[in-house]
């Protein structure tokens, strides 16, 4: 089973990124962003409270978000593994990740870590507002706050896989063209194999 953290901030790649590698590998992709959104435009109870923090740029609160992704491993349980796209994003969240896995005795594989400088984040992301329909990719405000939570929030998470993982921890310049940055992943998942 292969599971694998796709990590970096708003706009560096991780769901191109992720689509690609489902393409190759039998893997379930895991959006807690995605999953938010579908929540969203079926206006459901979840949607509805998680939206509010969404259209800010802020961080759904943890036990929200936790309890969303315990749902979504519930829900693909007969997968032969999964690539996490926008979760771990807070401490709380990797720990209780680290609990959740341990219980159902699974273990992450590697963590890719895609590094874009932020004036490439903020036009990537004002791109992808042009068509992408998301509200929160279409304000600069808005995008900045993201960037900011990143670094305030999440950032940090790259500490705690290092010291956790160390050798399966891999950070990859995200800056660079689609297929280059998949080249280099799928190099990793060879190493790993
Ligand atoms: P994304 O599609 O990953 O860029 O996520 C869009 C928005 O969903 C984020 O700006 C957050 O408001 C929310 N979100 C997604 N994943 C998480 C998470 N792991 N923790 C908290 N909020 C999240």
């Amino acid at each position: 089973m292969l599971n694998i953290v796709l990590f970096g901030p708003p706009g560096s790649g991780k769901g191109t990124q992720a689509d690609l590698i489902v393409q190759k590998k039998q893997l379930t992709h895991i959006s807690t962003g995605d999953v938010f959104r579908k929540n969203i435009s079926q206006q459901t109870n979840l949607g509805k409270l998680a939206e509010n923090y969404i259209q800010k740029g802020q961080l759904v609160p943890d036990d929200l978000t936790i309890n969303l992704l315990a749902n979504e491993l519930d829900s693909y349980s007969d997968s032969n593994g999964y690539i996490f796209d926008g979760f771990p994003r807070t401490l709380p969240q990797a720990q209780a990740f680290s609990k959740l896995l341990e219980k159902k005795e699974m273990n992450l594989s590697f963590i890719i870590s895609l590094e874009v400088s932020e004036n490439e984040l903020v036009k990537r992301l004002l791109n992808r507002g042009l068509d992408s329909g998301r509200a929160d990719d279409k304000n600069q405000e808005v995008i900045r706050n993201r960037i900011q939570v990143y670094h305030n929030q999440t950032a940090m998470l790259k500490n705690f896989y290092l010291n956790k993982l160390k050798d399966s921890f891999f950070s990859i310049d995200g800056e660079r063209t689609v297929n280059e940055i998949s080249e280099d992943i799928f190099n990793i998942f060879l190493r790993k194999k």
